[in-house]
C-alpha cells in the first residue's frame, strides 16, 4: 500500500512524503526495489524498449492493477490518481536528448499529475538532478550497483576509476572502508537529498544548470525541454520566493523569463505618454531603490515613460519593476552581451515598439544595452534620440537627459494600472484609487476601502474582496456547494480558469461561500488531481441566504 503526499513543487519536480506499508520516506528517493515492490522481480515483459511501436508494446506490457503501473510512450495510460507509475529503460533516453523530451511529454500528458514516478535502473549521482527536474521521484540502486561491478567510482560530476576511492574525494563510510558499492549507493542518496533541498527552496533549475555542464546530453535535454515552452510553462509557478540566478546562457530560455516578456507583449497596458526613455538596469532590485535610478528619476521628473533595458528579461517598464522576476533576478555583469542575448532582447524591444507607439524614444544607455536598442530601432523602423553614448549616470548625461525633456508634459504615474494589466490581463480604470505605504510595500485603496496590497516577496498584487470586484473576469476557481474551513482541496474544485498557475492570486467562488487566496497548483492540475491543496485561502466570506 503506497500513499503519496506531494508537498513541494518546482516545475516538473516534486518533493514530499511517500508512505509504503506505513513506513515514511521523503522523496525524491532511492530505495531497494525489493522493499517497495516485492513482486516486481517476478513480473514478466517489463523491459520493453521506449522506442517500441504501439503494437509491440501492447503485446508485452500488461498491467494487472498491481503497483507500480507500467507506462510507455506509445501506449494509452491506465494510471489513476495516487498510483506509482514506472517507466522502464529510462536510462536509455538519457543518451538521446531529443527522444527523451518527446517521450517525456507524451508520458506526462496522459498521466494524472498526482502520481509518483519510478525510473528503475536509471539514477546515478550524476543523473538524478535531471531525472527529478523531468518529474521522476523514485529510484533504485541498480544503476549504481552496476557501476560498482564495473569498477567505477560515481560522483555528481561523473564517473572516475575505482581507485579514486583512495583519493580523499569523499569521506563517507563506504570510502573509509574502501567499499566501492557502499560509496556509490551513498553518493546517490546524498545527491537525492541535495536535490530535495533545492526543490524545497524552489531552486532546482539553478542546480540543474550547474550540474549539467559535465554532460553534453544533459545540456541538450535542458535546451530541448526549454523549447517545449507550452508544455513546461503549465508547471512553472508564476512567482518564487528568492532570487532568480540567471548565471548561464540557458537562463534566457527559462519559463519565468520568457513568460515575463510574453505578458509584457500581450497583456501589459502602458500609460499614455509621448516620450519613452530607455534606461539601464541596476544591481539593486527593485531598480527604484538604487542610487542610479533615483538620479535618473530626478532628471526625468515624470516627463517620460521609463523603460529599463536588461538581460535576460528584455524590457521592464517602471510600473513592473516589482513583478516577478523583474524585482528578483541576479545576473553576472560584464558589459558584454552575447549574440543570442542581443537577438532575443532586441526582438522583445522591437515587438514592444511595434505595439506601443511614442512620439519620441530617448536611449539613455551605453554598451550592450545601447547596441540592443539600436538593433531593435532598426528592426521596427523607429528613430532613437541619444542623451548619452557612455556613462548614463554621469552629471553630463543626466543634464542632457533633463534638457532633452524640457517642455514635455508629465506622464500619469500609474503603477497599479500597469501591474494589474500584467498580472490579471485587465485594463482597469484606476481613477480615485490612492497608494500609501513605503515603497515597495504599497497598499491601494479607494476612500477607506482597501483594494490591493503588494506582496514584496513575489511582487504580486493581492486583491481584497473589494479589489476582486474591479477585476471583471479571470483567475476564478469555482468550488462545490460547501463552506471551506481552510484551504481548498483539489477534489472540491469544479472549474478553474485555465490561465491559473501555481502562485497566482485567485478568487474562489461557491454557492455558499467566497474566498480569496493563492493557487497552490495550476488550474489543469486542480481539475485532474484527486488530492492535494488547490488554493491556500487567506479569507473566507459566507454567502448566507
Ligand atoms: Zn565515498
Amino acid at each position: 500500500m503506497i500513499r503519496v503526499e506531494i508537498k513541494r513543487r518546482d516545475g516538473l519536480a516534486r518533493s514530499g512524503l511517500l508512505t509504503i506499508d506505513g513506513a515514511p520516506l521523503l522523496f525524491p528517493a532511492a530505495i531497494e526495489t525489493e522493499t517497495i515492490f516485492p513482486s516486481l522481480g517476478a513480473r514478466q515483459h517489463t523491459n520493453v524498449p521506449l522506442s517500441a511501436p504501439t503494437g509491440f508494446a501492447a503485446t508485452y506490457i500488461k498491467n494487472n492493477g498491481e503497483q507500480p503501473i507500467a507506462i510507455h510512450p506509445s501506449l494509452d495510460n491506465p494510471a489513476t490518481s495516487g498510483d506509482c507509475v514506472m517507466v522502464a529503460n529510462w536510462q536509455t533516453a538519457l543518451s538521446n536528448p531529443r527522444n527523451y523530451v518527446k517521450w517525456l511529454v507524451a508520458l506526462k500528458e496522459k498521466t494524472p499529475p498526482d502520481t509518483i514516478w519510478y525510473a528503475p535502473g536509471s539514477a546515478l549521482p550524476s543523473t538524478v538532478h535531471i531525472l527529478c527536474y523531468s518529474g521522476f521521484d523514485l529510484f533504485d540502486f541498480l544503476a549504481v550497483d552496476l557501476k560498482s561491478a564495473q569498477g567505477i567510482f560515481c560522483t555528481p560530476e561523473g564517473d572516475l576509476p575505482a581507485d579514486a576511492i583512495h583519493a580523499g574525494i569523499c569521506t563517507y563510510e563506504g570510502c573509509r572502508n574502501h567499499d566501492l558499492k557502499a560509496h556509490n549507493r551513498q553518493a546517490l542518496l546524498h545527491e537525492a537529498a541535495l536535490v530535495r533541498q533545492f526543490i524545497g527552496q524552489s531552486r532546482l533549475r539553478e542546480l540543474v544548470e550547474s550540474r549539467c555542464r559535465m554532460n553534453a546530453n544533459q545540456v541538450a535535454i535542458l535546451r530541448h525541454l526549454d523549447n517545449q515552452y507550452t508544455f513546461v510553462e503549465r508547471y512553472v509557478p508564476v512567482a518564487r520566493s528568492g532570487v532568480l540566478r540567471a548565471n548561464s546562457a540557458e537562463s534566457i530560455q527559462r519559463v519565468e523569463v520568457r513568460r515575463f516578456a510574453e505578458r509584457l507583449l500581450s497583456r501589459y497596458c502602458p500609460p499614455k505618454a509621448g516620450v519613452a526613455v530607455l534606461l539601464p538596469c541596476s544591481a539593486r532590485k527593485p531598480y527604484s531603490l538604487s542610487q542610479s535610478h533615483r538620479r535618473f528619476q530626478q532628471a526625468i521628473a515624470g516627463r517620460a515613460h521609463e523603460l529599463i533595458v536588461t538581460s535576460p528579461l528584455g524590457l521592464v517598464p517602471r510600473e513592473l519593476e516589482c513583478c516577478y522576476p523583474a524585482g528578483h533576478y541576479d545576473v553576472p555583469v560584464t558589459g558584454y552581451w552575447d549574440a543570442e542575448e542581443c537577438a532575443v532582447i532586441s526582438g522583445i524591444l522591437s515587438r514592444y515598439f511595434a505595439r506601443h507607439q511614442y512620439n519620441r524614444v530617448i536611449a539613455h544607455l551605453d554598451g550592450g544595452a545601447l547596441k540592443v536598442a539600436e538593433q531593435a530601432a532598426q528592426a521596427c523602423g523607429i528613430t532613437l534620440e541619444y542623451s548619452c553614448k557612455e556613462h548614463p549616470g554621469s552629471d553630463a548625461a543626466l543634464a542632457t537627459l533633463n534638457q532633452a525633456l524640457s517642455g514635455e508634459l508629465r506622464v500619469k504615474d500609474d503603477r497599479l494600472h500597469g501591474m494589474l494589466s500584467w498580472q490579471f490581463n485587465v485594463d482597469i480604470d484606476t481613477r480615485g484609487i490612492t497608494a500609501r505605504g513605503h515603497f515597495p510595500e504599497l497598499f491601494y485603496s479607494k476612500g477607506t476601502t482597501q483594494l490591493f496590497s503588494l506582496d514584496t516577496g513575489t511582487g504580486m498584487l493581492r486583491p481584497t474582496f473589494d479589489g476582486w470586484n474591479l477585476i471583471p473576469a479571470g483567475y476564478r476557481v469555482h468550488i462545490d456547494d460547501f463552506i471551506p474551513e481552510g484551504d481548498i482541496l483539489a477534489p472540491g474544485v469544479v472549474n478553474a480558469d485555465p490561465e491559473i498557475r501555481e502562485g497566482d492570486e485567485v478568487l474562489v467562488i461557491g454557492a455558499r461561500a467566497m474566498a480569496v487566496g493563492r493557487a497552490a497548483m495550476p488550474a489543469w492540475e486542480m481539475q485532474k488531481s484527486r488530492r492535494g491543496v488547490a488554493v491556500r485561502v487567506r479569507k473566507i466570506k459566507r454567502l448566507d441566504s
